[in-house]
Formats: structure tokens, sequence, C-alpha cells
């Protein structure tokens, strides 16, 4: 299963088969299930639960040692074991994915998967950890949630929150890329992202810290980003604020996300959203909101935009919308940005039309809930 990501999501393997593209690197998939009287109470109320604080009766690991990935499984829900010397405890060679797994009476959903698994290897490119076969990763995952498919909650708005998830594991104290990895797959149930219904966000730009620089890791998804963006996080609420908005690192000058998430700003003629590079996540909310925008018959631009140009247009009234999006929230209203000691608010920080008609239909194509006229929703069966 060391292939490229090529030929991805074409492959209609069925249960407990090979998960291959070539033949001589085909991996079997052993299942050991909880016996079903041993198997723990679903939440009662998932809008009650914090976000990826309860995890399903069972997970997918696999590991990477002599240059092969081996023991793939399906088995209990259970702490790692793992040396206090693991490579990944010490210098953060580890990276993740985040979906989410939606369920529409019989049907269950996973939305463009085959993404995920291709940004898990440019991921796991940048940071010198073996790749992980999409194939293998698409279709281990399907067999994990078939499996899973009544921890998947069925209240408008929730799902089953998907994190593969990659750790070197070598024991050892030096610095270098690790020889052993562990790849695993948990699964949460988590109710919709606003409990008190879509509601804009107040956003803190950080001028003193940042979060990406060009030449480094900011475009994967590795674990030591998110502790690199705690401090600012910090900043933001104690100014009263709950995410912070992130800057470019040479100029402090030039948008690049929001929090975990792409932005967004709306203006009378375009949508503009930062340009991809290496210091942003090539988030595939932004690449769908980019497809329908331009469908509603809108220019979108992805160029750089200033926060100069950002805080002239909220003034003068040009921007009438700002929003964040990413899988966790799928699109998150922004209220206002706090900039330098003074707050601004954006189009009275009401919810824009642009960022409700993304919202809706995202969801409802996420869901099942209306036709995907774009072949992103892949049917788990
Ligand atoms: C995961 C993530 C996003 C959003 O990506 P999606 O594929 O839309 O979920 C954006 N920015 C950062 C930093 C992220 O980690």
């Amino acid at each position: 299963m060391f292939c490229d990501a090529s030929g991805v999501g074409t492959l209609g393997l069925k249960r407990k088969e090979r998960f291959s593209t070539h033949s001589e690197t085909a991996m079997k998939l052993d299942i050991e299930l909880v016996a079903e009287d041993m198997r723990r109470e679903k939440p009662a109320d998932v809008l009650q639960i914090p976000f990826g604080t309860v995890f399903s009766d069972h997970m997918l690991s696999a590991t990477y040692s002599d240059g092969e990935w081996k023991d793939a499984r399906i088995h209990p829900f259970r702490d790692l074991s793992l040396s206090p010397a693991a490579l990944c405890l010490h210098y953060g060679q580890g990276i993740f994915e985040g979906m989410k797994a939606y369920r529409r009476g019989e049907r269950v959903l996973l939305f463009r998967p085959e993404r995920n698994f291709e940004r898990l290897i440019q991921s796991a490119d940048r940071m010198v950890m073996p790749r992980i076969d999409p194939i293998f990763g698409i279709e281990s995952l399907k067999e994990l949630l078939r499996i899973e498919r009544d921890w998947i909650p069925q209240v408008p708005g929730s799902s089953l929150y998907v994190r593969p998830t990659m750790i070197a594991t070598e024991p050892k104290l030096g610095v270098k890329p690790a020889s052993s990895y562990l790849y695993f797959v948990v699964l949460a149930p988590v109710g919709p992202y606003f409990k008190g219904g879509f509601s804009p966000v107040d956003i803190y730009v950080s001028t003193d810290h940042v979060r990406a620089v060009r030449g480094g890791v900011g475009a994967a998804k590795t674990m030591g980003n998110y502790a690199a963006s705690l401090y600012a996080g910090t900043k933001a609420q104690e100014v009263g604020t709950s995410q912070v908005l992130w800057l470019d690192a040479h100029e402090r000058k030039w948008l690049e996300e929001m929090g975990t998430s792409n932005v967004f700003v709306v203006t009378e003629e375009e949508v503009v959203t930062p340009p991809l590079s290496d210091t942003i996540l090539h988030g595939i909310t932004r690449d769908s909101v980019i497809t329908l925008a331009r469908d509603y018959g809108m220019q979108v631009s992805e160029r750089p935009i200033s926060i100069d140009e950002v805080i002239e247009g909220i003034d003068t009234g040009a921007i009438r919308e700002m929003f964040g999006c990413g899988t966790a929230a799928v699109i998150a209203p922004i209220g206002s940005l706090w900039f330098k000691g003074t707050r601004y608010e954006i189009a009275g920080r009401a919810t824009g039309q642009l960022t409700q008609r993304l919202f809706n239909d995202l969801t409802r194509i996420q869901t099942g809930e209306i036709d995907d006229p774009y072949g992103w929703v892949v049917d788990v069966n």
C-alpha cells in the first residue's frame, strides 16, 4: 500500500477484501469486534457532548515498519501503548485528517473523502512519513463505518467525526524521521458546531503571532501547527473574541486563515479568498465553496487581500460578509474583527445572504438532503 494517489476512489472493493491498487502490495484487514453486550451506550443527546469527547466502540489501526504497512485491523477502541521515547512525543512527527460521516435513513455518506486521503499523502511527504494508500484509507474507513453505523447520530446538523491520524512510534531520542509508525482512525459523534443556531463569531486579528511561514509546514495538517496556534488563541480570549485571524508572517499584512478554517471576504463585486500557498491549509470546504459560489454566478478571486483593504471595506460598507470555512463548522459567519485595539463590526453582525446560502447548500449536499450535482458525496455501502 505504498503507492501514489492516482486512481483514487475508483475501486469498488467489497467487504473483507484485500485493499490495494497493486496486487503485490495487497493488505488484509482483520476485524475484532466488541461483544454485543460489551458495547457502550450511545449518547442520549448528541447536542450535549463537547466536540470530540465521546468515541465509538471500534477503531482502525495499522503499523509501519521495515518499509511496509502491516497489521491492519479494526478492533475495540483502546488506549495506545507507546514507548516514552516514541519520536512523535518529542519531535512532533505526526499528521492527521478531519472529515465527517452523515447518516440519512439507511444511507451513510462521506464528503469528498478522496481529497482527505490525498492531503494525508501531502502531509506525510512534507513530514517525511510513509504514505497511506488512499484506496486502503477509504475502503478501510468504509468498513469501520459499516460496523459503527449506529454511532452516526441522526439529529439534524450532527455527524460522526472521523479522525485519521499517523504518528512516529520508533523509540529514539535522536532527531530524525522514524522507521516505524502507527496509523489509526477514531470516530466521535458530534452535534452541530453552532448549538444555538447559526451565529456570527468575533475574531481577533493577530499582529504579534503567526501560524505559518513560507517554506514551513503550514500547508500540512501536522500536529505542531496547532500547538503553535494556542498562544494567540489565549490573546483572542483576553479581548473577548473566540478565534484568531492569521496574517502572513513576513509583512503581517495579508490574510491567511481564520483559526483552523480558510477565510472568505464578500464584496458587492466579488468573493475573495487568499490564494493557496505553503502557508495555507488547502481546505476541502474552501474548494467546495469556490465551486458553489462560481455556480451562483459570482466572481470568485483567489488573490492576496490585505487587512488594510478589509478594514477599509468594513468601514465603507464595501465588505458585506466575511466567513470562515472548514469541516468542523462547515461555514462560520464572522461578526466582527478586533484589530489593534478597535472592534470593527461587519454589516451589523448579521449573517450575510451568501454565507447563509453556502451553509444551507453545502450541508444539504453533505447530508444527502439535496442532489449532489458535483459527485462529491460518497455512499458507504
Ligand atoms: C483542516 C483545516 C482547514 C479546513 O480544511 P477542510 O478540508 O475544509 O476541513 C483549514 N485550515 C486549517 C489550518 C486546517 O487545519
